[in-house]
């Protein structure tokens, strides 16, 4: 098997992986949290654990990948805080928590499927596990980790030394210096709840050995993993704001249980942000992957994006670089679908090319995933000069970059104004004239109507430019 590193932030080293069990890899990702749409920076991470994934496969390692749904127990603060997420919007849009969770995983699988991110082998749904997660955090009070108080069963981080590894937080020093600004019962600032109580009128609640009640969103995790991948597995993935309280909880919880750490590889993907900072509902810059088609970006254009940077760095957002990636994209593939059109055999210095490219690519992907390399590698093939056998060679690099290289939409099909049809042409003008009088909503709302109609607008230096979606 060819040699693969991955960074692990438990280690904070790069490290060969090997898979504990030979050929078989077993993986563990955070799902999302169903109670909005997921936006592009959620989907960076997932496009990460994708590209990872399809690295084990491609190297010819079998994957069994496991993602949770949350869809009770994720409070609106990490820290146990506030309302839970997926009860909250159901409040606020008068539906059941239950059609919440359903309609946003079913909106979440539908972005994934055009993100080309393959499905999960296992996806598990929270609320399906409740007896898994109670028969955990009875464990973990028979070990003498955990503790009752009026407000559900807390875990007792004092008990177990090693916590903070993940994140390298100092617990002495946190717990000294924390301020507990939400008054608690519990014992140490950094305790948190396995089990909350409820009351009367939650509306997700289940019986328990402590009265009606539903899990902490931490405890999920690790009873899921644990029930589908065993005590200990290869790989667990999630974003960067996971390592200080989520893996750090469900590491403590496992080792409580079990004496071990429930994954030998945690890596982490950053974040993306959007013109240079946070993503927010109060900055209004939380896009998802609609917002792009809106404005004639296409989903793929996304990926291409988040594969040009390396998944442990920043990535910033902004409406130019999405330009610039399906650009980008668009000019790969028609580069790539022109030069497989060439007839003819496969000369020997092709050959001997498209196994130094292999390497390349390999040697790329394999070292923590540096798929700006393994792009630029996929950019030099479809720039030789090899015949015939750059179909294949993009087929296969294609196994992990999840392009459409050779299936895809190679130019922009742009719309001659002289053809459209005249309620097109005049929503057009109506636009151009409200962009003049600077009414960006209006704008937007038009760019929404003609998209609806199957045309995508995107405003260029002086004008716009219409494709048909
Ligand atoms: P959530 O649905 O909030 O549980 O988040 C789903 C995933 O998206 C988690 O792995 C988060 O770490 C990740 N995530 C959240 N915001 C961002 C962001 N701006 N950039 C990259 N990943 C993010
Ligand atoms: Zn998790």
């Amino acid at each position: 098997m060819p040699e693969i590193y991955l960074y692990n932030t438990l280690t904070r080293k790069k490290e060969e992986f090997k898979p504990a069990i030979p050929g078989e890899v077993r993986m563990y990702t955070c799902g999302p949290t169903v109670y909005l749409y997921a936006s592009i920076g959620n989907f960076k991470t997932y496009v990460f654990s994708d590209v990872l994934r399809r690295t084990l496969e491609y190297n010819g390692l079998s994957v069994t990948h496991v993602m949770n749904i949350t869809d009770v127990g994720h409070l609106v603060s990490d820290a146990d805080e506030g309302e839970d997420k997926v009860v909250a919007e159901a409040a606020r849009q008068n539906k059941t928590p239950w059609e919440i969770a359903e309609f946003y995983t079913q909106a979440f699988f539908r972005d994934a499927d055009r993100l080309n991110i393959l499905r999960p082998t296992i996806i598990c749904k929270a609320t399906d596990h409740i007896p898994h997660m109670i028969r955990m955090v009875e464990e973990i009070v028979a070990n003498g980790y955990g503790y009752e108080t009026d407000e559900g069963i807390y875990f007792d981080v004092s008990k177990y030394p090693e916590y903070g590894r993940l994140s390298g937080i100092n617990l002495e020093k946190q717990m000294a210096g924390a301020r507990v600004e939400v008054k608690t019962d519990k014992r140490n600032a950094a305790d948190f709840l396995l089990w909350r109580k409820a009351p009367k009128e939650h509306i997700m609640q289940w019986e328990s050995p402590w009265g009606m009640g539903y899990p902490g969103w931490h405890i999920e995790c690790s009873a899921m993993s644990r029930e589908y991948l065993g005590d200990q597995f290869d790989i667990h993935t999630g974003g960067i704001d996971h390592i200080p309280i989520h893996h750090e909880n469900e590491i403590a919880q496992s080792w409580a249980c079990s004496g071990q750490i429930p994954a030998r590889f945690w890596l982490h993907g950053e974040f993306l942000l959007v013109d240079g900072g946070k993503m927010s509902k109060s900055l209004n810059n939380v896009y998802l992957l609609d917002d792009l088609a809106a404005r004639g970006y296409e989903p793929l254009a996304f990926r291409y994006f988040c594969l040009g940077a390396h998944y442990r760095t920043k990535l910033n957002f902004t409406w130019d670089a999405i330009a610039g990636a399906q650009t980008g994209l668009r000019g790969l593939r028609a580069q790539v679908q022109r030069a497989v059109q060439s007839q003819g055999s496969v000369s020997e210095v092709a050959e001997q090319k498209v196994a130094e490219l292999k390497a390349a690519f390999l040697e790329a992907i394999n070292d923590d995933l540096n798929t700006p390399r393994a792009l630029a590698v996929v950019w030099e093939a479809a720039k030789s000069d090899l015949g015939p056998a750059l179909r294949d060679l993009v087929a296969d690099f294609d196994r992990v970059l999840g392009l459409d290289l050779l299936t895809g939409q190679a130019k922009d099909e742009q719309v001659d104004e002289s053809e459209l049809p005249a309620e097109v042409a005049a929503l057009l003008k109506e636009r151009a004239e409200a962009r003049k009088a600077k009414d960006w909503a209006k704008a937007d709302s038009l760019r929404e109507k003609l998209r609806e109609m199957g045309y995508a607008v995107k405003d260029v230096k002086d004008g716009y430019e219409v494709t048909k979606i």
